[in-house]
C-alpha cells in the first residue's frame, strides 16, 4: 500500500514502505569500510571488526585481544568495502523531507532525476552517526 511521504517516520522502523516524492537532492555516492580487517602492530595479530557503514569514519579495535596493544593498521586489501548513496525526496508545498540510502546499489543516482517525481521502495531504518540517530529509507527499488 502506498502512503504519503508525510507519513514516512520513526514510527515505522523496520517496516517495508512505499511512496511518492520529487527528488530534491543528490549527494555524491561515499565508498565505506563494512568490515576491517586490521593488524596489530605489536604482534600482528589480525582483528576483524565489522562496521557502521552510516558513520564518518570508521572504528578501530580498542585493544588487542593477544597482547594489549592499541596501535592497529587497516589492511584494505583484506577489508570489505560498500558504496552508499544518499538522496532526499519532498513532496511539492510541503517541508516534509525523506532521506533515502541506496547500498551497493548498481546505479548510481545523478541529478538528470532532480526534480522528477519518483515511486519508493524500501525499508525504514534508524541510523546512527556520532551518537546522532536519523531514520532513513533504504531503497530496494524505484521507478
Ligand atoms: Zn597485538
Amino acid at each position: 500500500m502506498t502512503i504519503d511521504i508525510t507519513k514516512v517516520n520513526s514510527a515505522r522502523i523496520n517496516e517495508r514502505v512505499d511512496f511518492l516524492g520529487i527528488i530534491t537532492g543528490i549527494q555524491q555516492p561515499q565508498t565505506k569500510l563494512k568490515t576491517g580487517v586490521f593488524v596489530c602492530k605489536s604482534c600482528l595479530k589480525v582483528h576483524e571488526l565489522p562496521q557502521n557503514i552510516f558513520e564518518n569514519g570508521y572504528r578501530q579495535p580498542i585493544a588487542c585481544h593477544e597482547c594489549g596493544g592499541k596501535k592497529f593498521e587497516l589492511m584494505t586489501d583484506r577489508s570489505t568495502f560498500t558504496e552508499i548513496q544518499f538522496i532526499e525526496v519532498g513532496k511539492p508545498d510541503s517541508v516534509k523531507h525523506v532521506k533515502v540510502c541506496f547500498i551497493d546499489s548498481e546505479e548510481i543516482v545523478d541529478e538528470d532525476v532532480l526534480g522528477k517525481q519518483k515511486h519508493i521502495f524500501g525499508k525504514v531504518v534508524l541510523i546512527e552517526n556520532k551518537n546522532k540517530f536519523e531514520t532513513v529509507v533504504v531503497c530496494q527499488m524505484w521507478r
